[in-house]
């Protein structure tokens, strides 16, 4: 199979080549290597073609310094190229603590208070439905509590610490590379030889709901901001893992952020 050669990539070169019409080529003229297509015309004239259109095709002369370097035979993704990186996110991680030792809130409504039940900090789904926004101080929802049956906790930061410690040694499995971002949230270095990364995530979320009892969801992308955003849109629709991988999906997702933020 022909090779495909896209920037940042190793080629396999034979250096002993026989080459023919149309081979892809590493020539020498004079001191330049270049990477084209060997033509040879009908009446063995030779010329070295780009791929890309623009660029006129260089005839060779006989006078001229030059040679066939080698004859590309592979192109290989370099090792950067080969890694992704997933951002792993607790879902309304400390609503969600609360809930991994008390299954009877599940499906109710549940906030968490800040230091001194100043404000609300977390918010279960249910909580969110009933209009109760982050930061919104504790007196302005008191009318909420008992006609909505909303649970409140003061906030247990050795609860959360804990369960954080769960979830960060659980993601080690997955990654030798695990970057301990927040208290619920961590970027993995994912290998992409195993390019169904979306498989990978589910297996992720799973398994860490399976140890840990916590819901994630898991942005995928080659960056870390784009998987900050992937891990967005994964929580806004919830899709539970979403992947960036075309410069044009990341554009879409990029023009969504700026019309919206
Ligand atoms: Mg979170």
């Amino acid at each position: 199979m022909e090779p495909i050669i896209c920037a940042g990539q190793l080629l396999i070169v034979d250096r002993m080549p026989e080459t023919t019409d149309k081979d892809i080529v590493i020539a020498r003229i004079g001191n330049d290597l270049c990477v084209k297509r060997l033509r040879v015309l009908d009446d063995g004239a030779v010329c070295l073609h780009s791929e890309n259109p623009n660029y006129k095709p260089i005839p060779i002369c006989i006078e001229d310094n030059f040679e066939i370097w080698g004859k590309v035979l592979h192109s290989i993704q370099l090792f950067s190229k080969l890694k992704m990186i997933a951002l792993v996110d607790c879902n309304n991680f400390y609503v969600s603590c609360e809930r991994v030792f008390d299954p009877t809130l599940r499906r109710r409504p549940v906030v968490v208070l800040s230091n001194n039940d100043g404000c609300v900090i977390a918010r279960s789904e249910e909580a969110k439905e009933l209009g109760i926004k982050m930061g919104t101080p504790y007196f302005q929802i008191e009318h909420l509590i008992e006609s909505k049956e909303v649970a409140v906790f003061s906030s247990n930061y050795t609860l959360y610490g804990d369960m954080s410690a769960r979830v960060m040694e659980s993601l080690h499995r997955f990654s030798p590379e695990v970057e301990h971002y927040s208290i619920d949230e961590a970027f993995l270095n994912l290998e992409t030889r195993n390019r169904n990364l979306v498989v990978k995530g589910e297996s992720i979320r799973e398994k860490i709901y399976r140890w840990t009892g916590l819901s994630v969801s898991v942005g995928i992308a080659p960056t870390k901001t784009l998987a900050k955003i992937a891990n967005r849109v994964a929580k806004k629709e919830r899709k539970g893992v979403v992947e960036l991988t075309s410069d044009n999906l990341c554009d879409e997702v990029l023009t969504d952020c700026v019309t919206k933020f």
